[in-house]
């Protein structure tokens, strides 16, 4: 019968391409920022028999009977949750990062609403109230920006803007900004104008896990997250807040926002927080900001114009306009894609060009750093970027850097 047969039998086009995507990871270099490989526990949890449970409500008040051992894993991903990070409550159901600032929106705006946050082309996200998201449509949004001289939020200009606007919400936090958010000061201004304060660590969940960068717990009333970024627990999302909010935060998620919780991604969540929690990983998230360092450095020595002339953290922001004027992000990222160095076309501050066609390319270094590539590689690798934006259409560097790219993936291999 079909149900016991093994996937390759069943659905050959779908395993198929499941081995394909396997390869296509293994054999290229993964420089999108947002990117990462999780562990063989951690897919192994996500590809479990948990995919089959209905668990709508919370540990131990459930709509549903037999949730006795998903309970379990939901109650274990929450004690690492607020273990790692240090809030009192936390909500682990969120399908993605987008749903958990979603719940967050519900527990405390009405529609109508004022969002103060950082613009999408200079490093904020669609969820952050982008007029195609639903934070867009149903709140009434306002946007900081970066120093367009250098690249650094201004935090005395969002204060002047917040006094301006008068927001509900300022959020901090970001998609394409390479420097560590000043979530004291952000906080400061948001009191000052009585709005509350959304932290988004979306992109540096990992970095603050392991210590590497300092925790917004303390400045902020919710915290959210994705858990596939630098953090490697699969894909989707979690709040933090604390326990003044927890039920508010806890009905907007379900019924508010979602049904039931996906509890084979729940169990993937609590697997690799409790990963995060050991000193392998405190290792791995200073290497990924000491990698991306290196390559910043070098790109720098190389010619290549940084936002904000580096970073703190696991990616920077190329912005190729005086370098390489007649290259686009969009052509440099085909270039790089054709010799196997995977990265994202990116706007950047003051980008004239269309969000399709860009300015600029986001590199980071969470999934590189994870196949443990170090200093000595990342300047490799920076030469290899260099060399094909400085040549995108010449065939001998386009060989020589695909056999280097082949090598290096030969050595350092993923899953082995
Ligand atoms: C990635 C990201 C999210 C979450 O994205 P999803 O794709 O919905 O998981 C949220 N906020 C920021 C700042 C992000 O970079």
């Amino acid at each position: 019968m079909a149900f016991e047969q093994p996937l390759d039998r069943t659905a050959p086009s779908i395993s198929e391409a499941i081995d394909h995507e396997r390869g296509r990871q293994e054999s290229t270099l993964g420089m999108i920022a947002s990117e990462n490989h999780v562990s063989e526990s951690v897919l192994e949890a996500q590809g479990s028999v948990l995919t089959n449970k209905y668990a709508e409500g919370y540990p131990g008040g459930r709509y549903y009977g037999g949730c006795q051992h998903v309970d379990t894993v939901e109650e274990l991903a929450i004690e690492h949750a607020k273990d790692l990070f240090g809030m009192d409550h936390a909500n682990v159901q969120p399908h993605s990062g987008t749903q958990a600032n979603m719940g967050v929106y519900f527990s405390v705006l009405e529609p109508g609403d004022r969002i103060l946050s950082l613009s999408l082309s200079h490093g904020g996200h669609l969820s952050h109230g982008h007029d195609v998201n639903f934070s867009g449509q149903l709140y009434d949004v306002e946007q900081y920006e970066v120093d367009p001289e250098t690249g650094y939020i201004d935090y005395d200009a969002v204060a002047s803007h917040a006094l301006e606007v008068d927001p509900d919400i300022v959020v901090s936090g970001s998609s394409a900004y390479p420097r560590e958010f000043d979530y004291e000061r952000i906080n400061e201004i948001a009191d000052d104008v009585d709005a509350y304060h959304l932290a988004d660590i979306a992109h540096v969940t990992g970095l603050i896990a392991a210590g590497v960068h300092a925790s917004p717990a303390e400045h902020a009333d919710f915290v959210t997250g994705s858990t596939h970024k630098t953090i490697r627990a699969g894909r989707g999302g979690f709040i933090m807040c604390d326990t003044e909010h927890a039920d508010d935060i806890d009905s907007a998620i379900f019924p508010g926002a979602q049904g039931g919780p996906l509890m084979h991604n729940v169990a993937g969540k609590a697997v690799g927080f409790a990963e995060a929690q050991t000193s392998e990983f405190e290792s791995y998230a200073e290497q990924v900001v000491a990698n991306a360092t290196r390559l910043a450095e070098r790109f720098t020595e190389r010619g290549l114009a940084l936002v904000s002339g580096g970073t703190d953290k696991h990616l920077l922001l190329v912005d190729l306009r005086d370098s390489h004027p007649g290259l686009t992000g969009k052509q440099a990222e085909a270039a790089l894609n054709d010799v196997g160095i995977i990265v994202n076309k990116n706007t950047v501050p003051g980008e004239t060009r269309s969000p399709m066609v860009t300015s600029g390319i986001r590199v980071g270094t969470p999934a590189l750093t994870t196949r443990s590539f170090e200093e000595a590689e990342m300047g490799i690798v920076a030469d290899l970027i260099v060399d094909v934006l400085d040549t995108p259409d010449d065939d001998a560097v386009h060989d020589r850097v695909t056999s280097t790219v082949d090598d290096l993936c030969e050595e350092f291999p993923i899953y082995e």
